[in-house]
């Protein structure tokens, strides 16, 4: 499983599970957490996921504004479905991409 899918399944059952999984000080905290909630995680992925998640919080909240607009974790061009996209700006709150494949430009709150 990738540390995006794992993520999606965090976010999946509500914050309250992201909120807990950011306080888990050890790989086996989270994957105890993980499967409680019937998320197969392995060793290797809970190193990683505990290290993204103590390290770039940042990313992790792009993530989360992302997963709002696509689901996926990815953002993906409105309108030729491509994840090949580069971030532009934000304006007025809505981050506006720039699609790699088609050349259009779109915005996603
Ligand atoms: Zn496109």
């Amino acid at each position: 499983m990738v540390l995006q899918a794992v993520l999606a399944r965090l976010r999946g059952d509500g914050d309250e599970l992201l909120k807990k999984a950011l306080r888990c000080s050890s790989a086996d905290e989270l994957m105890e957490l993980a499967g409680e909630h019937g998320i197969d995680l392995g060793e290797s992925e809970a190193v990683e996921l505990l290290a993204f998640l103590q390290h770039r919080p940042e990313e992790l909240t792009e993530l989360e504004l992302d997963a709002v607009a696509g689901g996926s974790g990815l953002v993906t061009c409105l309108l030729c479905g491509s994840t090949s996209v580069t971030y532009l700006r934000d304006r007025y709150g809505i981050k506006e991409y720039r699609c790699n494949d088609c050349g259009r430009v779109f915005g996603i709150r």
